[in-house]
């Protein structure tokens, strides 16, 4: 039977003939069908993908293969568009609502030659961090069915983790990619922002939007990097820095933490402990360790839902509808739009918009925007301070593994702050990594989170392959 370990394993299996694009299809097309109460795709595109699969067959066997994801099967998150293809935010206001034209993602993908399966559940307009936001339904953790799988990118996930595909991508505004990957013990890397287009993601915030990718391994997260970063002509943030090699002249690599993070009281004890002895396991590896004084940690999760927030009441102000997706139709324009937004907006999307226009409203802007914006200024600083000590950040990914259903739902203070770890990297636009390396000894996975300067993806996958060989050497 077949089973996926690498994308260079599997091309190899194509290429000696021990396998063909349609039994891997096929594969995952029955793993989809076996774990449909898992309910991570909305869609699957069933017949199109073996279609393709076989003329994909076909053409290796005349000797065309062209593609650096030749056959490569790919799941994408509900805020990426694919031409003719339907995109919902798993929400209900763009419920059947299709795409006209391909994200730029998507694009480089196709060109590659991979296969997209479907599409994936997600929190509402990818807002949440326990996909219990989607309009469609949880997501499960395949780990524990009682679990959630994280947010707000939980079923691209689930679908890696569960063998429902190879590689998923998804969108990262504050830790969607990196903490579900976590919840779920795959590796979730963020790039940093601009690396990878906007083009054809559904816009959450746009300055802190960015696509990341969901694998079994680090070295397909580098390869799918490879594919589809780089700059583009359809969004003018999109950068074209080259990816920076680690120094391997370099004696000894610096690794810095904070402490400040590690003595929060909201972080699980077995996880700090799993930390601070991987951290002084690290330093007995030549590595040296630096903390690294932080005093800004309490005003992160604030300026980053205040920012958010502010950008989403406006980037949503789109959905009224009249321009595209569902609408109420009555005579009167404004009761059109009121009923529309009030009824086919989920619970959490309408808190944020609100909040977002109480915060940009006059005479509040200054007290919250502006300040936040002083903060984030601060942070980009002090970010690129640190990074002319050290050549890398560790810290935990969450503060808790997967928790329960309905357990932190009721009070959304408690939700965003399960995002004290990942948002920081979205303020300062810096890339970040979440690698699986432990077991809590409530059965599920958890791991560490790496950040690197701005445009150094590189060095977070040699560090990543390096911290995990590091980690099985010590079992
Ligand atoms: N949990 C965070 C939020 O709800 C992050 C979401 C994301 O990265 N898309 O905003």
């Amino acid at each position: 039977m077949f089973s996926f370990s690498s994308i260079k394993d599997y091309e190899s299996l194509l290429l000696s003939g021990r396998i063909t694009c349609v039994e891997a299809v096929s594969f995952y097309l029955q793993n989809i069908k076996t774990n449909s109460h898992l309910n991570a795709f909305l869609e699957v595109y069933e017949d199109e993908v073996l279609e393709y699969a076989s003329l994909l067959d076909a053409n290796r066997k005349s000797g065309k293969k062209s593609g650096k994801l030749h056959g490569v099967i790919v799941g994408l998150k509900d805020v990426i568009a694919y031409k003719n293809h339907k995109l919902s935010a798993s929400s209900k206001i763009l419920e059947n609502f299709q795409s006209v034209y391909n994200a730029t993602v998507t694009e480089r993908l196709l060109k590659e030659e991979a296969i997209i399966i479907g599409r994936q559940n997600c929190d509402e307009f990818a807002m949440g961090s326990s996909n219990e936001n989607s309009a469609f339904g949880n997501v499960l953790n395949p780990i524990d069915n009682t679990r959630v799988p994280g947010g707000s990118s939980g079923g691209s996930a689930v679908s890696v983790q569960a063998d429902l595909c190879m590689i998923s991508l998804g969108s990262d505004t504050g830790g969607s990619v990196r903490q579900p990957a976590d919840f779920c013990g795959i590796v979730g890397l963020k790039p940093a922002y601009g690396r990878v287009s906007r083009y054809g993601l559904i816009a959450y915030a746009s300055s802190f939007d960015q696509i990341g990718i969901f694998s079994k391994n680090v070295d397909d997260a580098a390869l799918v990097l490879d594919v589809i970063a780089g700059p583009d002509d359809y969004d003018s943030t999109s950068i074209s820095a080259p990816f920076t090699p680690v120094d391997t002249k370099k004696e000894k690599l610096t690794i810095g933490y904070f402490p400040a993070t590690l003595e929060h009281n909201k972080l699980d004890t077995e996880i700090a402990n799993a930390q601070k002895d991987f951290i002084k396991k690290l330093s007995e590896q030549n590595i040296e360790i630096k903390p690294i004084d932080f005093n800004l940690l309490e005003y992160i999760v604030p300026a980053y839902y205040v920012l958010t927030t502010a950008e989403a009441s406006s980037n949503l102000s789109r959905y009224d509808g009249i321009k595209f997706g569902k609408s109420f139709s009555v005579n009167d324009l404004s009761d059109q739009i009121e009923l529309t937004r009030s009824k086919y907006f989920g619970k959490e999307v309408k808190r944020r918009i609100m909040l977002g226009t109480f915060v940009l409203s006059e005479g509040y802007y200054d007290a919250y925007v502006t300040q936040a914006q002083k903060i984030r200024r601060i942070l980009i600083d002090k970010t690129n301070a640190i990074f002319s000590n050290v050549d890398a950040i560790i810290s935990p990914v969450s503060p808790t593994t997967a928790f329960k259903f309905n357990q932190n739902n009721t009070d959304p203070v408690e939700m965003f702050l399960a995002d004290i770890f990942t948002v920081y990297a979205n303020l300062t636009g810096i890339p970040a990594i979440s690698i699986p390396l432990f077991k809590h000894s409530n059965g599920m996975p958890f791991g560490i989170q790496l950040m690197a300067s701005h445009a150094n993806e590189l060095i977070l996958l040699q560090l990543s392959k390096k911290l995990i060989e590091i980690k099985k050497n010590l079992n």
